[in-house]
């Protein structure tokens, strides 16, 4: 059997500038970026939105990945197929996975962004950019303290010409950032030595959590993400201030670093359709969903437009309703519920042979189905199809799915098939996006009933702090929160600086609906322990950290890049 990278070496690629004509992009609107790639001007944001979003998501997963960017690539090249003008927009992958566990995000089999290894090794360098743009940020707060320490208030304001902040070093809330799985860098000490300090304790995020990555996907253009980066909030000050990159003089330069992260890049699938990659994933520590900017510029071109949120419909799903259509103010059309054989048995909590196992484990699908439905949305259920799922079972689970509510549910064979094995899923989405009369509309972000559109966030603007939190983690199964003392620590400080009103972004394992990855189905009755906050003014959410979430991944006793070398013709082997 081909491996995915077979797939991708062999595939004819088109001239990327064939892809941007038939995007509609005039040479202006576009540069070549590496290997089959180039990045998209934002000026081509600006034309008139013509297309209907439709957001893939899936059921609790298992570690590999139970196929929503596949579908994600299947769905926009059956699309394609089907004669519409299809776009599929997908965040870029994180070195982390590629070299842990899950492997390459660029989808699989015959549904796959090509060329695979220059996606999901580096790309156009987003990640990186973002990495160091955060980092300029670090060093510059550090050596702030530095100088400010060494020649004391009145000197340092002599000498520098500049207000001196009065940094607390324990309250240095800015951490740094790596895009790898680097354990060992989660709990740090830096400014250690003669001469480098005052020393505080820190610790680095894996890049997609940092919360310029959020600004990436959530800004307007150049001068919003100028403006966002501007008010990121880096430390304290001595008497309780917010010291922000503003104050200290950084945010010009850090988005200096990002001005051509700012641009998607434009790739192709292999059927030959457009895929904008954009932004970062990990839904479940960040908001994990691709950008704003590259949603704009693909609906202003295309029909449909298939974008992904990571993990399941209680992450990334969750976010992009909650955070992402709030900032962009543009509601989807129709949501695809990305499910496999695997996942409905691996989330049974009863059984012992396999359609008993599945009947157990459909409480987490109908958990999901039910968690999109309460959108507003249109629900199509996609059953990604793998080489050994039995009709019998497929059957089975269609059913049920069609009981439950779903507008449809229809088999993918998009891995195995590409365009053709979509066919079904495109023509059921279709439909689906045009029994809502919501398509088109704008995002009713005050949770509004009366409003026309039918999509409803959950929660409204104004609730406080605490409702929100409430309702969320009611919809998780919750029966209720438990905040700890350092996160109601962390809460009183947003209060004081009353930025408590802003939307979160929860912070969770995505092995289960609530807090605990060993809670597998729909779970309830649990307390969702909250142990710590973190406000990103910038992005303009404060993510919520529960349960035992870690921001920096690890690294297994099997990591990806184990098999991963080049070969004596200096092409890149063993990308999974
Ligand atoms: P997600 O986006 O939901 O995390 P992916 O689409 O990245 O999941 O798929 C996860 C992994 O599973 C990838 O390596 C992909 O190639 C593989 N995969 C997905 N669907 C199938 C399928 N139908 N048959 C075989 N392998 C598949
Ligand atoms: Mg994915």
């Amino acid at each position: 059997m081909l491996t995915d990278m077979d797939i991708s070496q062999q595939a004819k690629l088109r001239p990327i500038g064939w892809i941007a004509d038939d995007f509609g992009l005039g040479k202006h609107l576009w540069r070549e970026a590496g290997h089959s790639m180039a990045k998209i001007s934002l000026e081509a944001a600006k034309a008139p939105r013509r297309g209907k979003l439709v957001i893939v998501t899936a059921v609790t997963p298992t570690l590999f990945g139970e196929g929503k960017t596949v579908t994600t690539i299947g769905l926009t090249q059956g699309l394609h197929l089907l004669g519409h003008r299809a776009c599929a927009c997908i965040r870029q992958p994180s070195l982390g996975p590629v070299f842990g566990v899950k492997g390459g995000a660029a989808g699989g089999g015959y549904a796959q962004v090509v060329p695979m290894e220059a996606m999901n090794l580096h790309m156009t360098g987003d990640i990186h950019a973002v990495a160091s743009a955060h980092n300029l940020a670090a060093a510059a707060i550090d050596a702030r303290l530095f100088h400010e320490t060494r020649l004391g208030k009145a000197a340092f304001e002599a000498k520098s010409g500049l207000k001196a902040l009065n940094i607390d070093p324990e309250q240095i809330l800015w951490r740094r950032s790596v895009d790898h799985n680097d354990r060992a860098l989660r709990q740090i000490q830096v400014g250690l030595g003669d001469n480098n300090g005052p020393s505080h304790g820190s610790g680095f995020d894996i890049t997609a959590a940092s919360e310029l990555m959020a600004i990436l996907a959530l800004c307007d253009d150049l001068n919003d993400m100028r403006s966002r980066i501007g008010r990121v909030i880096l430390a304290m000050s001595l008497d309780g201030k917010a010291i922000t990159a503003e104050d200290l003089g950084v945010a010009g330069a850090m988005t200096a670093i990002l001005r051509d992260a700012i641009e998607p890049t434009l790739m192709q699938t292999l059927s030959g359709a457009p895929c904008l990659v954009h932004a970062g994933p990990f839904a479940n520590i960040a908001h994990g969903n691709s950008s704003i900017i590259a949603d704009r510029i693909a609906l202003a071109h295309h029909d449909f437009v298939v974008t992904e949120g990571g993990f399941g419909s209680d992450m990334g799903f969750e976010k992009f309703c909650n955070i992402k259509t709030r900032a962009s103010g543009i509601a989807p059309a129709a949501a695809v519920l990305v499910v496999t054989l695997r996942a409905v048995k691996a989330n049974a909590t009863a059984g012992d042979d396999n359609l008993a196992k599945l009947e157990s484990g459909f409480a987490n699908l109908r958990w999901h189905m039910q968690n999109v439905l309460g959108y507003g949305l249109p629900l199509v259920v996609a059953i990604n199809r793998f080489p050994d799922d039995t009709e019998e079972e497929l059957d089975w689970l269609k059913v049920r799915c069609l009981a439950e509510g779903a507008f449809g549910c229809e088999i993918s064979e998009a891995f195995a098939r590409g365009a053709e094995g979509a066919k079904a899923l495109a023509l059921a989405v279709a439909r689906a996006c045009d029994t809502n009369s919501n398509a088109n509309a704008n995002a009713n972000t005050n949770g509004n009933a009366n409003s026309k559109a039918s999509f409803k966030p959950l929660y409204s603007d104004e609730m406080s702090f605490g409702a929100k939190l409430t309702t969320l983690a009611e919809r998780y199964g919750a029966s209720g929160v438990n905040l700890s003392g350092q996160a109601r620590k962390d809460l009183a400080l947003i209060e004081s600086l009353g930025l408590d009103g802003l939307p979160l972004c929860i912070a969770k394992t995505p092995m289960s609906i609530s807090h605990d990855p060993a809670l597998k189905g729909a779970p309830g009755g649990f307390e969702l322990p909250v142990v710590g906050l973190r406000l990103h003014a910038g992005a303009g959410f404060i993510t919520v950290l529960t349960g035992k979430v870690m921001t920096m991944p690890g690294l297994g006793l099997n990591p990806g890049y184990l098999g991963i070398d080049i070969n004596d013709k200096g092409e890149i082997v063993g990308l999974g």
